[in-house]
């Protein structure tokens, strides 16, 4: 038998100027498979949530739109513009910065999801590096769009390899109509109503209601009593303990310390060129000691 289906109520958090909606790191169960962070921008009124140049450390960044446009740099020479329908995929590794603002004349901002996926151990360390990718499988039925950036989905296969076992999809249904997918077993899984209203496997759900499923869960029905747009994401549970805190993703205080105070000197994480921003400076460590909870991971951006 699956675990029961949770359903997780955001936090509203601050990013930029713009507040935006978190849905994980959550309580009781911090992560759904490796994606450990999901942040929704630009669903609800309010100023813009771009960010100026900002460090991460152990994860890779999945940035997926739904409206609008996002300007992506870092730190490895990346400017480009992130647009929905498109994977924007920054591996952290060791180091990397980078900064997401409109592009001029986009008004307020993008409308999208922000996720990490932690890195395990033998991963972690990797080199920094970015991509945006547009050669995503799509499925079409007759009431539902589906896009895969990770893993695979009935069968349409991402064509990215990521560290562990994740899938990562949108749907789109149209109004009144509805859609089977069938899930990994061994995956636990996420999923975010986006837009409008509809079902998942009789639950009514609306815009920005997120389901969490345990390990076990064969399938799920989603149908849409207005038109409506998905995220799913999912994984095999992550087996190592990780360090949440800022922007960083470890294993311990020593290697959050060491990152912040190299972010603060100015080494490790490069520079990122012609952010309209300023750099973000690093909130001051809590003298107690970082505990793996969903509260240490303080304003992450
Ligand atoms: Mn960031």
């Amino acid at each position: 038998m699956p675990d029961e289906r949770q359903v997780i109520a955001p936090r509203h958090a601050t990013v930029g100027e713009g507040s935006v909606e978190r849905y994980l790191p959550a309580a009781p169960h911090r992560m759904i498979g490796p994606w450990c962070f999901l942040d929704l921008f630009g669903r609800l009124p309010g100023p813009s949530t771009g960010v100026g140049p900002h460090p991460h450390i152990g994860i890779q960044t999945v940035t997926w739109l739904f409206n609008g446009a996002s300007t992506h740099r870092d730190s490895v020479g990346s400017d480009v513009t992130i647009l929905p329908g498109g994977l924007s995929l920054m591996t952290a590794g060791a180091g990397i910065a980078h900064a997401e603002e409109p592009p001029p004349g986009e008004g307020r901002g993008p409308f999208g999801a922000q996720l990490w996926i932690a890195l395990p151990d033998d991963a972690r360390d990797a080199s920094p590096a970015y991509g945006l990718f547009s050669d995503l499988p799509v499925g079409a039925d007759p009431g539902a769009t589906l896009v895969v950036f990770a893993g695979q989905v009935m069968g349409l296969q991402a064509p990215r390899r990521f560290s562990s076992p994740i899938v990562g999809a949108e749907i789109r249904i149209r109004e009144n109509r509805g859609t089977e997918l069938e899930l990994e077993p061994e995956f636990e899984h996420g999923v975010l109503l986006a837009t409008g209203s509809g079902e998942l496997d009789g639950l009514r759900l609306h815009a920005g209601d997120f389901v969490r499923l345990g390990r076990g869960e064969r399938s799920i029905r989603l149908s849409a009593t207005e038109s409506t747009r998905w995220m799913l994401v999912g994984g095999v549970p992550f087996a190592e303990d990780i360090l949440m805190w800022w922007n960083f993703v470890a294993r311990d205080q020593d290697e959050i310390a060491a990152a912040r105070d190299d972010w603060v000197a100015g080494r490790r994480f490069g520079t990122v060129a012609r952010s309209s921003y300023a750099p973000i400076p690093a909130p001051d460590l809590p003298s107690a000691h970082l505990k793996a909870r969903p509260s240490s991971a303080g304003d992450s951006t």
